[in-house]
């Protein structure tokens, strides 16, 4: 199989910042390694056919457009990247496809790997219990996940998967305030729009912040849904880091592209260096760089 050389998982950041933004970065919270960011100027994301197997209505499917449409309406207004929804397909598998064609999946996992995976199971040691059984294999009460596989060295990304955490949390899309003791077919419980543009900041560069009122705040108690309004801080990310009519802003200096034609300075970074602002050019590395999928975590509790 395909499967990534080296996935690192990563629990939250630790001394997370109140900045009014914090970038993801290779070295989650180290300001010394380069930003994530997306280089090309159309992402396309696409739906499991699933949705939610839990329920029946199945908003859920407009709850997450709705929410990447909370931010393309800022890219579109101060950003230089479309996020464009694609036609749901039947792919249950999160993670970057080398070959053929990746996928940005949105899914719900609906039942639990500790249920259905047996112990021994050598999945549960390559981390492919997810994938291989269709299930949840987290049990720290998070309630989505993003899964961004990035190169390392230019912290270019590849590919984000945002899973869902239906076989633990009761996922709703109504107005109609907290759920009570007593449940209200209209009350809220685990908001998919809440959740999923939090998820979304994450799939597009943002790392989680402390500030007060923010989207990518970690946390996210029973009945919230003031998230799915996106934070001027978080707005402004988009704006400084994708700025329309320009390059993508790394964190740190790319390495010299060498576009001048062989005119020396071949020991620098290897000689392997290929312009990480041309798609083509960057392809290649893809064979030589390794690739770190990260999760980013949600707080459930
Ligand atoms: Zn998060």
């Amino acid at each position: 199989m395909g499967a990534l050389a080296s996935w690192v998982v990563l629990a939250m950041a630790l001394g997370q910042s109140s900045a009014p933004y914090v970038r993801s970065r290779v070295s989650p919270g180290d300001a010394s390694t380069q930003c994530l960011y997306w280089t090309q100027s159309r992402i396309v994301w696409q739906q499991s056919t699933v949705g939610n197997q839990r329920v029946t209505n199945h908003t859920e499917f407009k709850a997450i457009s709705d929410s990447f449409q909370s931010w393309q309406d800022i890219f579109a207004s101060c950003g230089n990247l479309t996020l464009e929804e694609g036609p749901r397909v039947s792919s249950r598998k999160v993670g970057y496809e080398r070959t053929g064609s990746n996928i940005n999946l949105m899914l719900f996992r609906s039942r639990s790997c500790r249920e259905v995976v047996d112990p021994s199971d050598a999945c549960n040691n390559l981390d492919t219990c997810a994938n291989t059984y269709d299930c949840w294999d987290d049990s720290n009460g998070t309630i989505a996940i993003t899964l961004t596989t990035y190169d390392e060295r230019t912290g270019v990304v590849y590919d984000s998967d945002i899973s869902f955490n239906a076989a633990q949390f009761n996922f709703t899309t109504g107005n109609g305030g907290p759920c009570g003791i007593v449940a209200t077919p209209d009350c809220v419980e685990t908001d998919v729009q809440n959740t999923a543009t939090h998820e979304v900041g994450h799939f597009v560069g943002l790392d989680h912040t402390l500030a007060t009122g923010s989207t990518m705040n970690p946390s996210a108690p029973p009945g919230e849904t003031e998230k799915r309004t996106i934070d001027t801080g978080s707005r402004d990310f988009v704006c400084a880091a994708y700025p329309k009519g320009s390059a993508t802003k790394p964190c740190i200096p790319l390495p010299d592209t060498g576009n001048g034609g062989g005119d020396g300075d071949e020991d620098e970074d290897g000689g392997s260096c290929a312009a990480a602002s041309g798609g083509l050019a960057v392809l290649p590395l893809l064979a030589a760089a390794s690739l770190f999928a990260r999760r980013r975590r949600r707080g459930g509790r």
